[in-house]
């Protein structure tokens, strides 16, 4: 198994006041700041007239920048320009390590730059520098290893959710590798996605190495339907990655690999000899860190039925204790959901489930910006939820123990399988459900979000993803060449 010599990222102590005031203070001068993002290509002819202003989830009335789409020209020119970087495997793994040390001393602006246009709350936003950098010191020191041969050009696509730290990762594993990069950052985060392709060729990345193409999803079709793809990472939702394999098996060399993180159902069971404040501390982490905007939150929650009055109280109670507002704010715990079109399909879930009468607990949300304030839904089982719901909206069931192996069996029939979470304190049941339960993340009496790269490599199986998982021995070697056989099949 790869152990490189590496140190995590140690990250800032939110609950040291001096750290705190000093982020506070470096940050504040950006509350107002505005940026410019724009397709980052080699050979690029002016600007595009269609810029569009990026928005703030929290206060759509503040603009944090501009930003220009990427045209069809501008695809060309990229792949026309796109060169693999044949320098050296520990001058790649230098630079890439030199990104690390950038991205650390540009903190306060990448804060910054997180809270106003992804509207992450103080804690995510240390979190996700700090899982950025960790890939970016992982793959340079796994590369330096193994030494791995570039495929040739990558097309990376990566969420909103993570517009950093995976926007990251997928390229620092294919830089990594010596590739040449072709990035489109989700279509609501281009200006974090530009801030960090600004520090890559800063370090030392070559230009024709990491090209940005930031668009909508037709940028993502354009680039993932073309013929000189030697490679497709991509995070995001289940439906797009379908999408994005029949166009590259139309379009692209067979076996031209595609590594896809999508979408999870995910569940947590909680027995009857749980230590309930522990449960109780992971499953509002679990599912309203992040406003739930996370791939690997907890979606429903099994309860067993001789404790769940006792929990569900204590639920309750946590949950009033959550402060819900703008995330500038360093005392707020949950913030906005990204944009209008998710608060829309999250306020239509919640309003059909309050209708049925199902909806046991909810707070209340502030009257503008796209917040989703957290809510508890009444369910029978997962089978209820018919898709994803992308928000702070936790759905609760109960069970009896002799209806274990049932719930087993309806936590794998919704066919994802990204993260699951346990908590118990019995040893034999620990072993029997963590070997029955499908997921790719299973932990156990601790919440199931905020993997660490390097030790919790972080990905699932059937509809949420293919592996191989991202912060792992086994991500960068797939970025390289031959280390898998093309298949005809
Ligand atoms: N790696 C993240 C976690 O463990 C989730 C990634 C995602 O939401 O795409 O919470």
């Amino acid at each position: 198994l790869f152990m490189p010599e590496r140190v995590n990222s140690k990250g800032f102590d939110l609950t040291d006041r001096p750290t705190l005031a000093q982020i506070a203070h470096d940050r504040e001068p950006l509350r107002t700041k505005t940026w410019q993002a724009a397709p980052l290509v080699v050979g690029r002819k002016g600007g595009s007239s269609d810029a569009r202003p990026v928005l703030n989830p929290a206060n759509p009335g503040d603009i944090v920048g501009q930003v220009e789409a990427t045209t069809d020209t501008d695809v060309s020119t990229a792949f026309a320009a796109a060169k693999t970087w044949d320098a050296p495997v520990s001058d790649r793994a230098a630079i890439l390590n030199t990104v690390a040390d950038l991205y650390e001393e540009n903190a306060a602006e990448i804060f910054a730059i997180l809270t106003r246009e992804a509207g992450k709350c103080m804690p995510d936003a240390v979190a996700e520098l700090r899982e950025a950098v960790d890939f970016l010191r992982y793959y340079a020191a796994q590369a330096k290893k193994n030494d791995p041969r570039p495929r040739g050009t990558w097309v990376c696509i990566s969420p909103w959710n993570f517009p950093l730290a995976i926007f990251s990762g997928q390229i620092a594993a294919a830089l990594a590798a010596g590739n040449a990069v072709l990035a489109k950052p989700a279509e609501q985060t281009p200006i974090i996605a530009h801030f960090a392709v600004s520090l890559m060729h800063k370090a030392g990345v070559p230009k024709a190495a990491i090209q940005l193409l930031p668009g909508d999803g037709a940028v993502g079709a354009a680039l993932t339907g073309n013929a000189q793809v030697t490679g497709v990472a991509f995070t995001g939702s289940t439906a797009t990655a379908r999408k994005i394999n029949s166009s590259m098996a139309k379009h692209c060399a067979p076996g031209t690999p595609l590594i896809a993180e999508t979408g999870g159902l995910n569940a947590m069971i909680v027995d009857s000899t749980a230590l309930p404040e522990a449960a109780v501390r992971d499953i509002v982490n679990g599912a309203f860190r992040s406003a739930g905007q996370r791939c690997s939150a907890l979606r429903c929650l099994y309860v067993q039925e001789d404790v769940a009055d006792k929990l569900m109280d204590m639920l309750t109670g946590a949950m009033d204790a959550l402060t819900v507002g703008d995330p500038w704010a360093l005392s707020t715990d949950v913030g906005p959901v990204i944009d209008d079109l998710a608060h829309k399909g999250i306020a239509d879930h919640i309003a059909k489930a309050q209708a049925d009468g199902r909806v046991i607990h909810a707070l209340k949300s502030p009257a503008t910006g796209h917040y989703i304030a957290p809510t508890v839904i009444k369910v029978n089982s997962i089978k209820e939820l018919e898709r994803e719901i992308f928000g702070p909206v936790l759905h609760v069931a109960t069970f009896k123990s002799s209806k274990l192996n049932q719930v087993i069996a309806d936590i794998n029939s919704t066919g994802y399988g990204l993260t699951f979470g346990l908590h118990t304190r019995i040893d034999d049941r620990v072993e029997y459900i963590v070997n029955a339960v499908n997921a790719g993340n299973i932990y156990v009496n601790r919440d199931q979000i905020g993997a660490i790269v390097g030790s919790q490599p972080f990905g699932g199986e059937g509809l949420s993803g293919t592996g191989p998982k991202a912060g792992g021995p086994n991500y960068l070697p797939r970025f390289g060449k031959s280390s898998v056989t093309p298949t005809l099949t």
